[in-house]
């Protein structure tokens, strides 16, 4: 007998929808916030690992805002530091202690990060880094490695053509923009390379190295299904920068003080010359850093590269991170949601292999990528011609059940600490998932 399919009461969710979409284009703020005019939903709170909708719906949560509440939303620790932060009086056009306290935490942690600027979000932080690179070596191209995502500005914002993508290995694949109002001139400065392919690497570096600024690479591939480079791989690459004169940047805006205290580098052992970290900074208050090898990091000053903003380092988000970073680094947080994680993937898996259901992970139990193949994609080509229809399916069944995955298959399943401290979330979601896989097989 066919399960009958779960309802779930979205109508307040809708009727804001049509209120919204008349002042807010796709009514949301962010466009992958946008599930389609009779699915995209309003959030009345989150608490620990679960987000409550405005019809009362409850969530486990796994997207966690892509990524940044790392202890759990609205964790009390870091509220209340935030507080502290508040009544310091928010921003200034000066400098204050605590940016010091933060930066001697991230470099503790971090022993790449030598120096320490702030800004705001991933997107700047990875436009500094650039910017650093740039100013440091006084070239202009750059190297970017496909599937990689380094935020919204225009020259991070290029992807391969993937009508090219059997070109011989000394040839460019051709790049196209995600989307329209992106410069073609810009795309003169940058190239790309497949992940995980060692050969094409050594190619484009001997083809154009001398002439590259930096290289970009998110080694756990946070916008593609947590696909991870070999460590060896990254370990090409810091070689390659190294003779060539090259900046190796390692983006670890969604991986940094998630998969380990000193990041995914830290477990590769591959020492980057600029990093980039952002969400699990301050559980979610907004702001992110750029940091690197001292020489490098001291280009930033007058009559070097420019860097600054309005809200670099303001005292609530400085104030949280202070206290998120001091959890991270003084307690098992980070062990206990990778704990979680692997929890939750053998549960998962215990469901799937009752059903014969062929299926692998890719990343780290902190932020995995479920995949419906026996080998989990090596790169983007990989997970691009891979057929993702089912797990489209389970996820949509899934949020009627009351669990939240991207329904993207691109991002990861991220967890929390409060994850791990609930058991709930576990039964929950081990229980929608069960019921899921089966609406999906039907
Ligand atoms: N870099 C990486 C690796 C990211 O995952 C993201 C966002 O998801 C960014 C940069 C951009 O960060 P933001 O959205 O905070 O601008």
């Amino acid at each position: 007998m066919a399960m009958p399919i779960p309802h779930r009461d979205l109508s307040k969710s809708n009727a804001q929808f049509q209120r919204a979409v008349k002042r807010l284009p796709l009514g949301v703020s962010s466009t992958f916030r946008y599930w389609g005019d009779d699915r995209t939903i309003y959030v009345h709170h989150g608490k620990g690992g679960r987000t409550w909708d405005i019809d009362g719906n409850n969530y486990v949560d796994y997207r966690l805002g892509y990524g940044p509440a790392i202890l759990g939303y609205a964790d009390d620790r870091v509220d209340e530091a935030a507080r502290r932060g508040m009544e310091v009086g928010g921003v200034f056009a000066l400098s204050t202690e605590r940016e010091l306290i933060v930066a001697d935490r991230i470099s503790k942690m971090v022993p790449a990060a030598e120096l320490v600027r702030f800004s705001n979000s991933g997107t700047e932080a990875v436009m500094a880094a650039l910017r650093l690179a740039r100013a440091y070596t006084g070239r202009e191209s750059y190297l970017l490695v496909e599937g990689g995502y380094h935020g919204l500005f225009d020259a991070a914002m290029w992807m391969s053509n993937m009508e090219e993508w059997d070109l011989g290995s000394n040839t460019d694949p051709e790049l196209v923009p995600y989307g329209k109002g992106i410069p073609q001139t810009v795309k003169k400065l940058a190239h790309i390379t497949p992940m995980n392919d060692f050969q094409r690497l050594e190619d484009v570096f001997a083809r154009h190295g001398d002439t590259f600024a930096a290289m970009l690479i998110e080694p756990i591939q946070g916008n593609c299904c947590s696909i991870m480079a070999q460590a060896a791989y990254v370990q090409l690459a810091r070689e390659l920068c190294t003779k060539h004169g090259v900046m190796l940047i390692i983006d670890e805006v969604k991986s940094g003080f998630r998969v380990g205290k000193g990041g995914i580098q830290g477990i590769m052992g591959v020492t980057p010359d600029i990093t980039t970290f952002a969400k699990a900074v301050a559980n979610g208050y907004p702001i992110s850093v750029v940091a690197g090898r001292e020489e490098v990091m001291r280009t930033f000053r007058y009559g070097g590269a420019s860097h600054g903003g309005t809200y670099t380092a303001h005292s609530v988000s400085l104030a949280a991170a202070e206290e998120c970073l001091r959890i991270l680094d003084e307690t098992p947080a980070l062990e206990t949601l990778a704990n979680y994680g692997e929890r939750l993937k053998a549960g998962i898996s215990d469901i799937l292999n009752a059903r014969k259901i062929v299926h692998s992970y890719t990343g780290h139990p902190s932020m995995f990528g479920l995949f419906f193949a026996e080998t989990p994609p090596d790169n983007y080509r990989d997970w691009k011609t891979s057929d993702y229809s089912f797990y489209d399916q389970m996820a949509y069944y899934l949020h009627d059940l009351g669990v939240i995955c991207e329904p993207d298959s691109r991002e990861p399943w991220f967890m929390c600490e409060a994850h791990g401290l609930d058991e709930t979330c576990l039964t929950d979601t081990l229980k929608a998932v069960d019921m899921a896989v089966d609406l999906t097989l039907q």
